[in-house]
């Protein structure tokens, strides 16, 4: 008699295991949460020449309610955010005057520039000194994307068949026209709309454009512009470390809902913050109901196909 109980026990014990085993296996909320530890594309960073007035500034407190202390010259501007791309494996950041370091981490920086005339612009490409053009912002100068002073960009964006990344909101800090009337004082909401670009897109219709700062809060025109046009690709720099972890969650789950997941690319525009790109990556691990797919494709899957990177150089910085 004794047999059949052991065996009876053994089950028991087995099932019991197996109950167990179960149990330890992430629950599919818990795989959603995990963070993203793979390489990361930063698609907006700055560098700034000595006298830029970001120096030193604290940034006024966010909406978040965070302030962040400004690094105060060129040199520790650009140590401290190559700094901070090494610690976080960001394998590649587009720079705008990215120049100015270029020869500190060329395997890293990708060189984005704007603000020259599209000549100087076209030769700089040529001497292999422009990749991307960027930060393209009229709107500082309450200019929309259509006019035509800025129309020639996009038509070199194209001819070079290089990406153009084009400012909206939320660039410019909350309050910024108020807070620095000198610098921002051009700044205008109703200049801040991503509908803006829908001329120029149906003008220029093979130019790759990436919206900087996602266009936050006009999360439903994104999406109308994203639905008409298959080019356009957003970062979400400065959405990531301005907003309230609620509202930065409500604003890309509606955008992945809608099935732009993959158009959707990671982004800090840090300026003299450079610990805006931690808080800017964790606002994404924090986001949990994002698988670690979703996550893989906004910290990197999504650039590298929008840059066109080759598979030899994917696998190189996926092996990394
Ligand atoms: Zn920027």
């Amino acid at each position: 008699m004794k047999t059949p109980f052991l065996i009876l026990f053994t089950g028991l014990l087995l099932l019991f295991g197996c109950k167990n085993q179960e149990k330890n296996k992430p629950l599919s909320s818990e795989r959603q949460s995990q963070n993203y530890t793979g390489p990361i594309i930063d698609m907006h960073i700055h560098a700034f020449v000595e006298g830029n007035p970001l120096f030193g500034m604290t940034h006024p407190p966010t909406l978040r309610g965070e302030t962040y202390e400004g690094v105060i010259s060129d040199k520790e501007q650009k140590e401290k955010t190559l700094e901070v791309l090494q610690k976080n494996n960001i394998v590649k950041a587009i720079v705008t005057s990215g120049q100015l370091w270029y020869d500190d981490a060329p395997e890293t920086i990708i060189i984005g520039d704007s603000n020259k005339s599209v000549d100087e612009l076209r030769n700089q490409h040529q001497e292999g000194n422009l990749h991307v053009i960027a930060e393209v912002a009229p709107f500082y100068g309450g200019i929309l994307a259509d006019d035509e002073s800025i129309l020639p960009y996009f038509e070199l964006a194209q001819e070079l068949n290089i990406p153009l990344g084009f400012h909206v909101f939320p660039g410019g800090p909350n309050y910024g026209i108020h807070l620095m009337p000198d610098f921002l004082g051009g700044m205008r909401a109703y200049n801040a709309n991503p509908l803006q670009l829908e001329n120029v897109l149906v003008q220029y219709p093979d130019v790759k454009v990436y919206i900087m700062h996602g266009a936050w809060p006009y999360v439903e025109d994104l999406k109308a512009l994203m639905y008409a046009h298959p080019n356009v690709y957003i970062d979400v720099s400065v959405v990531n470390w301005i907003l309230p972890q609620e509202e930065f969650n409500a604003y890309l789950k509606s955008l992945i809902s809608a099935g732009f997941g993959n158009r959707i690319m990671f982004g800090s525009d840090q300026m003299t913050w450079p610990q805006v790109i931690n808080v800017g990556i964790e606002t994404i691990n924090n986001a949990d109901f994002l698988t670690l797919e979703q996550k893989e494709d906004i910290f990197y899957d999504n650039a590298a196909k929008f840059l066109g990177f080759s598979e030899e150089e994917i696998n190189k910085h996926k092996i990394r």
